[in-house]
């Protein structure tokens, strides 16, 4: 047996990124600048960029964010991420379908959150009408950060999940780009650098984010059946007016445009769904799209993606509103139906998490039978996450909150999607004290993980920023489900994302300008080259 990893040809720690010299800095930054625009891993500039007023007509594209060289990933952690991908569809397929356990959810925060009202209150309405599509299409993405366990010898990384996303889980299609920018150079630049990385040092895994996610949708579509004989059956991308993660999306309408060239798409702005679609007034209540750009030619949706209406911002007015239960009472099949957005909230990730006494049985083996492997797989990557109302676990976490040392080590979330919506350690017992606490309850109250931080460069407008970085790998599933019959049709991990942030910087949205788009270099810890051994030893 070899005892030593340098044995084997295996560097013992993360050895990147290189020492660059100036000019191969700017050199980088150049080549990426080219590559991101010439590969549509772009966005539409912020105006810290270009301002609004200097691009009137809305033409510039700007490369995203993005490090200069992938991050190391334990290769175990990384497979592990996957492989539960899987049994994650299948478990929020089940919350989705347990109307009573999220009737209780809601009844839990409603007290303080009239966006979680509203949203129960469409559902309740088409609910009373009845649904005329049981069929439900899940594009999920589950986030994690790696947890160093100091409780074994020798130490290893534990994937803990920090949220599960059930509507308009994104990047996916610059996550592509960003894993084929980095591969590109492997080959070309790293091994040219002064202190060179060989070409086949890195082991990048491939990413399928694009035809995973794009294949769900396909799968939804063809799953839908036939539409009325007037009409084509199309795919409706629900996007917001003033989107700039745009060529995200566009990779998965081009892969659809590749793969399923006979299915028309067509972008939708969440404030035009009065104006350009209505219900046929039949049982099934068929949506029908009308395109501005040809009034005559009649579709019937199949599918409706939503990039839009994840949070309070889309809905301005009670129009907006009527639309969203327009769209719910429709027979299209929605990604996500409302009661699948509420199956995403952080209360619900929180109440699976909750872990309960010895003879207690978990709210998970509700939805996911007990010591599977499954389960005690989706166990491991909980962390600790505790409701923030009056019972008596409710009451510690006050208590934790409200401490300004114990704070330190928590975040407090509100039931909210899209950045920018946390309170993070010091910052929480103030905002705790300035609101009533009859609206405590409607936060989570979850402990930070603390990943590891490695270095790194990153390239954001234009500028290269170099330093101690932490990153968060998401998980994309695709799953279509028959809401009554609980029939799983689709089910399927679909691709990953890698997203890097400053170690000091608390939010780690891309698009919110806080993080930026990375790539996983698999790196072997002594785990994996154990697992590699024992495989070689079954052989
Ligand atoms: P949102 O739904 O707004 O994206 P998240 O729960 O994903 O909210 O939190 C936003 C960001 O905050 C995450 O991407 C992550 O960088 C950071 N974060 C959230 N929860 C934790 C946690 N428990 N530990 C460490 N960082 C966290
Ligand atoms: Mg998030």
């Amino acid at each position: 047996m070899r005892d030593s990893l340098l044995d084997l040809g295996i560097e013992p720690s993360w050895p990147f990124p290189p020492h660059l010299t100036n000019v191969e800095r700017e050199n980088l930054a150049q080549i990426i600048k080219d590559w991101a625009s010439g590969h549509g891993l772009v966005v539409r500039p912020p105006p810290t960029a270009i301002a609004a007023e200097a691009d009137p007509n809305r033409i510039a594209a700007v490369p995203a964010p993005v490090t200069l060289f992938p991050s190391g990933i334990a290769r175990h952690t990384f497979r592990k991420g996957l492989a539960a991908q899987k049994a994650y569809n299948e478990l929020y397929a089940a919350v989705s379908r347990d109307e009573k356990f999220l009737a209780d959810i809601v009844k839990q925060v409603v007290d303080g959150d009239e966006f979680v009202r509203d949203l129960w209150a469409v559902h309740q309405t088409v609910k009373s009408e009845g649904y005329t599509q049981s069929l439900s299409l899940g594009l999920f993405r589950s986030d994690y950060m790696a947890h160093k366990d100091t409780s074994m010898l020798p130490p290893f990384d534990q994937l803990k999940q920090v949220e599960f996303n059930t509507i308009a889980s994104s990047f996916g299609g610059l996550s592509v780009r960003a894993a084929q920018l980095h591969h590109y150079l492997t080959k070309t630049a790293y091994p040219l650098l002064q202190h060179p990385i060989a070409e086949g040092t890195l082991d990048l895994p491939e990413n399928k984010a694009i035809e995973g996610l794009a294949g769900g949708i396909e799968a939804a579509y063809h799953a839908y059946g036939d539409a009325q004989p007037e009409h084509t059956k199309c795919v409706i991308f629900l996007v917001q007016g003033d989107e700039r993660n745009v060529w995200d999306q566009r990779h998965l309408e081009y892969q659809l445009a590749k793969s399923s060239p006979t299915i028309p798409v067509f972008r939708l702005a969440f404030a035009d769904i009065m104006k350009n679609t209505t219900l046929a007034q039949t049982k099934k209540r068929q949506l029908l799209y009308s395109s501005p750009i040809n009034q005559d030619a009649k579709y019937e949706v199949a599918v409706v993606y939503m990039r839009a209406g994840y949070g309070p911002n889309d809905y301005p007015s009670q129009q907006a509103w009527d639309a969203r239960c327009h769209l719910e009472r429709s027979h299209a099949i929605k990604c996500p139906s409302v009661l699948t957005q509420l199956a995403g909230t952080k209360k619900v990730q929180q109440v699976l998490a909750t872990p309960r006494s010895e003879n207690e049985v978990s709210i998970l083996s509700k939805f996911i039978k007990d010591d599977t492997p499954s389960a005690t797989e989706l166990w491991k990557t909980f962390t600790n996450i505790y409701p923030m109302d009056a019972s008596e676990l409710g009451l510690v976490a006050r208590k934790k909150a409200l401490d300004p040392n114990q704070c330190q080590d928590y975040v407090l979330k509100p039931q909210r999607e899209g950045g920018g919506n946390n309170i993070y350690g010091k910052a929480i017992p103030d905002y705790l004290k300035s609101m009533p606490e009859s609206r405590w309850g409607s936060f989570i109250l979850m402990e930070l993980i603390k990943p590891e931080p490695q270095r790194n460069l990153i390239l954001r407008n234009g500028q290269i920023e170099e330093g101690n970085v932490i990153n968060e790998l998401g998980v994309y599933g695709a799953c279509l489900w028959d809401q009554k019959s609980g029939k799983i049709l689709h089910n399927e991990e679909a691709g990953w994302l890698l997203r890097t942030k400053g170690d000091k910087s608390e939010e780690g949205g891309v698009a919110a300008g806080y993080g930026c788009m990375d790539s996983v270099s698999l790196t072997l810890t002594n785990i994996d080259i154990q697992e590699d051994m024992d495989a070689a030893a079954q052989e």
